[in-house]
């Protein structure tokens, strides 16, 4: 058994027809952790979607409106660059509801991890990049609304950069963002996050960890209730999407520095899986499910 609960849903998984989004991801990293003995079917939570208060704190009234009713011009709808679908809406919500979930277990169990989520391109009034609803922004506010947490921090280490999570939280004294990014790749547009950090293309484990290393630390500097981390796999070096060059072992590293430095810190940490599109999907299922074996080893190491 871990020593923290996953979120897991089946309809976290939805049919975008041929894409590069592989959304069969999440059911199979479910699966590769049970076969491999890392989980056993009890120490997944099933979570509940976000409601559509919670989804209105951070998103417009209009652009809820739009995504329920499917109502998008085609200019819209290619910017999102996934098919609009009913499920994918539910997914959606569900999504939000699993980082909610994620949030409060990591608080119980200093971890949790959401198997989906990581839509850190969706902005207050649209969705793009595959990212409609912004699961962190919308659990933190949430959490917010109910005195639950005050301060967070999101630790986004998906190869592009976290522009709509930069966007909504611009201004907020409370939330403390830090994007590691390769700089020449989507989106062309970057807000400004806390802190930006935009590496070269084909930057090595060596010089990634180094990066990482130089700003990790100030996520912890101010004091936050909660950090989120978002654990893209897509900095793999053949990650279709990406342009950088990790290799899976520094990317294992790049998770342990995270949670050893929200253990050192005594600061909850909960995840979300975000972007990772390898040439072969078994690679990105095994970069998600290598983020799970590391905070047990990180969480039992401690323990012990
Ligand atoms: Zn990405």
């Amino acid at each position: 058994m871990l020593p923290f609960r996953l979120i897991f849903h089946p309809a976290f998984t939805v049919d975008l027809g041929p894409h590069v989004f592989p959304a069969q991801k999440y059911r199979q990293v479910r699966d590769r952790l049970l076969e491999t003995g890392t989980a056993d079917h009890g120490d997944f939570v099933v979570p509940l979607p976000a409601t559509d208060d919670d989804v209105r704190r951070v998103h417009t009234a209009d652009y809820v409106r739009k995504l329920k009713d499917g109502d998008f011009t085609s200019a819209e709808l290619a910017r999102m660059e996934v098919p609009w679908s009913r499920a994918l809406v539910e997914a959606s919500w569900l999504a939000a509801g699993a980082a909610l979930e994620a949030a409060r277990r990591a608080r119980a169990d200093g971890c949790a991890i959401a198997l989906c989520g990581g839509f850190h391109h969706a902005f207050a009034d649209h969705g793009e990049g595959f990212c409609l609803v912004n699961d962190v922004a919308v659990a933190t506010q949430a959490l917010r609304a109910s005195g639950e947490v005050g301060r967070v921090a999101i630790v986004d280490l998906d190869v592009h950069h976290g522009n709509g999570t930069a966007s909504i939280f611009a201004g907020d004294a409370d939330t403390f963002t830090l994007s590691l990014h390769q700089e020449r790749n989507y989106p062309v547009v970057k807000p400004p996050s806390t802190i930006d950090v935009g590496l070269a293309d084909g930057t090595d484990d060596d010089a990634y960890l180094a990066a990482l290393d130089h700003v990790l630390p100030r996520a912890f500097d101010a004091a936050p209730e909660l950090v989120w981390y978002v654990a893209g796999a897509d900095p793999y070096a053949h990650d279709r999407l990406g342009g950088l060059a990790l290799t899976q072992a520094g990317l294992r590293e790049r998770d342990k520095r995270v949670f050893t430095a929200a253990r050192r810190a005594g600061v909850p940490v909960a995840v979300t899986l975000a972007g990772g599109y390898a040439e072969r999907t078994a690679d990105t299922v095994s970069i998600h499910a290598a983020t799970v074996a590391v905070a047990a080893d990180v969480l039992r190491a401690e323990a012990a």
